[in-house]
């Protein structure tokens, strides 16, 4: 059984972000980030600053904005339109999940797509299922598939299970596991909370990728010998041994389905770091496409 390393993939995409960024600058030209922050949410809150430090550590132009829970929607579009308007910026992400007032949908698509590094605009979300080679890709999904390609697993032909439908995980990755080329060429299958017999499903896959956000909930009869486990589910648990008081788990009961595996991603080491060095990634590429 291999174990799919995030951190190390992680760091050779990184490693390549750093490259470009030091090109860019030599042409006077350095990427931008924006990412804004509505409401205090501990766990937002986390993933901004993160997002943050690690374009700092790049030497990318980073932006945090951090907005009070009373941001009113109008508000909040006019910062989207000041950033859209911003030449040193060439990403934009507003934080999810926003205070309850906020029209998520509404702010994504206000938008500009060329500077929509999360890739939830309508625009990118079209020419992701287009295979447009000038859209952005959700970083997630995006991040699973450099994993699988990272680490020599043929997805040509194969049959890959997708647990998950949502806009965020589950949709773009079928649609990058069925698009042509590197990573794609699967045969996909997805599955949802509304399928029936998901084990009879997930047995026949070469490939699995769990994005359910339930702890543990694919076990070892779901899988079948051989077979390579992508898991995304961040899930927090009670840990009293811990000083935390918590743990994050994935959504694969990993101590039994991992000895059946060919291959699987641990939760945490696995698909996390994917996710930001994706976004840094997505960042460079935004930056290299506003160039003339
Ligand atoms: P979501 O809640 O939007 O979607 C969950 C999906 O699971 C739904 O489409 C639902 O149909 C499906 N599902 C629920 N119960 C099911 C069942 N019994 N059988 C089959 N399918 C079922 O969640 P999401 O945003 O797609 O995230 C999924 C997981 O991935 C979460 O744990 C989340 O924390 C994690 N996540 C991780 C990263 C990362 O950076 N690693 C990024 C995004 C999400």
């Amino acid at each position: 059984m291999t174990l799919i390393s995030g951190p190390q993939v992680a760091e050779k995409v990184l490693a390549e972000c750093q490259r470009d960024i030091t090109e860019l600058k030599a042409r006077g030209v350095t990427p931008g980030l924006a990412v804004v922050l509505v409401g205090d949410d501990p766990a937002s809150r986390a993933y901004v600053r993160s997002k943050d430090k690690k374009c700092r550590d790049l030497g990318l132009h980073s932006v945090k904005l951090e907005l009070p829970a009373t941001t009113s929607q109008a508000e909040l579009l006019e910062v989207v339109a000041k950033l859209n308007a911003d030449p040193a910026i060439h990403g934009i992400l507003v934080q999810s999940p926003p205070p309850k007032h906020i029209d998520e949908a509404a702010i994504v698509r206000a938008i500009d797509p060329a500077k929509d590094v999360d890739g939830f605009h309508p625009v990118n979300v079209a020419k992701l299922a287009l295979e447009d080679p000038t859209g952005f890709v959700p970083c997630t999904p995006l991040g699973c598939q450099r994993l699988l390609i990272e680490a020599g697993i043929e997805t040509k032909g194969a049959h890959a299970v997708v647990i998950g439908r949502s806009m965020i995980v589950g949709k773009p990755m079928a649609l990058l596991l069925m698009a042509k080329g590197p990573g794609g060429d699967a045969t996909v299958t997805v599955a949802h909370s509304r399928t029936r017999d998901l084990g009879a499903i997930t047995r026949q896959a070469d490939i699995i990728i769990a994005a359910i956000g339930r702890p543990h909930f694919l076990k070892a009869e779901h899988v079948k010998e051989g077979a390579v486990v992508i898991d995304v589910g961040i899930n927090r648990v009670e840990a009293p041994e811990t000083e935390k008081g918590y743990k994050l788990v994935g959504d694969v009961a990993f101590d039994e389905v991992a000895p059946k595996c060919r291959a699987i991603t641990p939760v945490p080491g696995g698909v996390g770091p994917m996710t930001i060095a994706m976004l840094m990634a997505n960042t460079v590429k935004a930056c290299k496409q506003s160039l003339p």
